[in-house]
């Protein structure tokens, strides 16, 4: 079984039911609903396809919605791509019709962007793939020099390199979005371009308010989120290694370093991490992966990921069901290396919580006894996250009732929900079921150690004060 966990964008391409289809039954565990593109009535009718295929395939399938955030960019060309050349003079006109690009200027959907920079500053177009120099700004208008030229299209991003772009990280558009996730069950919400830890916990209480239950995604994009990182993590509940503006911002050669380190820190801090961008980008046009793509994600694996991420490969690509079937089977290889399962067992932290407390003393055990599995009877699923928190082979079953938390338990590392209702106070009979559940499911054989966790308080949120070995086969007592 497949620990890393693969998070897949749902888009044109996948409007087809058979390529949805193909990616459900390839392994992706999550889809992520990109607010950035397409109408409302879309990624309504998208989310509502893949509950349904999910269930058709017995699988749980978790659900993102992915906030535009203020994304500056340009407006669009009147006659067409344009062609800069390095050398050329070209002006970001804030005064300029959205519709109203020439040869020579074009216009930005933020207004401000003119107070924001200066002589000197660096502007990157398209995720840096044409670089301009700023000569000078007079009034609305941004005149630059082209140091990387090449074809320029409709909208395509701007950034500042270095970062320090003043606008907020909720729009208008994002607000009103929000409502959306809510009212469509999102299971996470991923916020763009968040500054500091006041955005996150913004956007969590307009979620709530809207009636949302997701968890909140912070995305490390900004230069700014980099240097205040642990504020930002300890605001969210998963965080996102948005590679594609973040390498713009602080530079590619920098993400490696920084990547390695906001999953270390994530887990670190209980917090789930995804990889995303670019991790087979070539598979946009090709059947089939680079060497540096199949490096790319074994590499964020070995780094401790939670889960790999999936952008353009699936939502417009030739070949959505090839990709998540490369980063499944590149996945499985890599976690059989020795480093993605072995822990140090946070052996000089102390535990606040009894229920963390278990979950530590259920991963020190599983992994040296040698077990064949770990179940974790939760209700909200705190259990299996900190269990996911250390590095082991063994897989977390989460056994629950409530499939809002079987479905937030689909990003953990190593966790595999389970629909579990044991509405008994009869421990040796909730044991006994536990255990046959996994029987069902080829989890366990006749034989095989197993690691129960529960409370003795069935129904109870962080209730989990219980750790029980069990050979399945034998008696279970209570
Ligand atoms: P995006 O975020 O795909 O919404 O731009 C991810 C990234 O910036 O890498
Ligand atoms: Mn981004």
């Amino acid at each position: 079984m497949r620990r890393t966990k693969i998070v897949a964008t749902l888009g044109p391409a996948t409007d087809d039911p058979k390529v949805l289809d193909g990616i459900i039954a390839a392994g992706v565990d999550v889809v992520r609903v990109n607010f950035s593109h397409g109408r409302m009535e879309d990624h309504r009718r998208r989310v509502q396809a893949v509950r349904d295929r999910a269930d058709a395939h017995g699988r749980q399938v978790g659900v993102l919605c992915d906030l535009q955030g203020p994304k500056i960019r340009i407006g669009r060309f009147r006659d067409g791509p344009i062609h800069l050349e390095e050398g050329d003079r070209f002006v970001l006109d804030a005064s300029l019709p959205l519709d109203a690009g020439t040869r020579e200027r074009v216009g930005i959907t933020y207004r401000d962007l003119p107070n924001d920079v200066d002589r000197g500053d660096t502007l990157l177009l398209d995720d840096g793939r044409i670089v301009l120099w700023v000569e000078q700004v007079t009034g609305p208008e941004i005149t630059c020099k082209v140091v990387v030229g090449g074809e320029l299209s409709d909208s395509k991003g701007i950034n500042r390199q270095g970062g320090g772009l003043s606008a907020a990280a909720l729009t208008d558009k994002d607000r009103a979005d929000i409502k959306v996730a809510a009212e469509l069950g999102a299971d996470y919400l991923a916020v763009s371009f968040p500054r500091c830890a006041a955005d996150v916990h913004t956007a969590r209480e307009l979620l709530r308010a809207a009636g949302g239950h997701g968890g909140i995604v912070a995305k490390i994009e900004r230069a700014e989120a980099v240097e205040d990182l642990e504020e930002i993590i300890a605001a969210s509940d998963a965080v996102m290694i948005a590679r594609g503006d973040l390498g713009v911002e602080i530079g590619d050669a920098g993400l490696p370093a920084v990547q390695k380190h906001i999953i270390s820190l994530a887990r670190t801090m209980n917090r789930v991490v995804i990889t995303a961008t670019q991790m087979m980008e070539s598979m946009v046009e090709s059947p089939i992966p680079t060497r540096a793509e199949v490096f790319d994600v074994a590499n964020a694996v070995l780094d401790g990921t939670d889960a790999v991420m999936l952008s353009a490969e699936t939502a417009t690509g030739r070949y959505p069901a090839r990709a998540v079937a490369a980063m499944d089977r590149i996945c499985r290889e890599a976690e059989k290396q020795p480093a993605a399962m072995t822990s140090s067992h946070r052996l000089n932290t102390r535990f606040g919580r009894i229920d963390e407390a278990i979950a530590m003393a259920a991963m020190y055990t599983a992994n040296h006894l040698g077990v064949r599995a770990i179940a974790a009877l939760t209700e909200s699923g705190a259990t299996p996250l900190w269990m996911s928190r250390i590095s082991s082979g063994i897989p977390i079953y989460a056994l629950t009732p409530h499939e809002e938390t079987r479905r937030k338990v689909t990003l953990y590392r190593g966790v595999y929900p389970v629909a579990f209702q044991a509405e008994s106070t009869d421990h040796a009979y909730v044991n006994r079921l536990a255990i046959e559940e996994l029987m069902r499911r080829d989890a366990v054989r006749e034989g095989d150690l197993v690691i129960l966790t529960k409370g003795d308080l069935i129904g109870v949120h962080g209730g989990t004060n219980a750790m029980k070995i069990v050979r399945v086969g034998d008696m279970v007592a209570a």
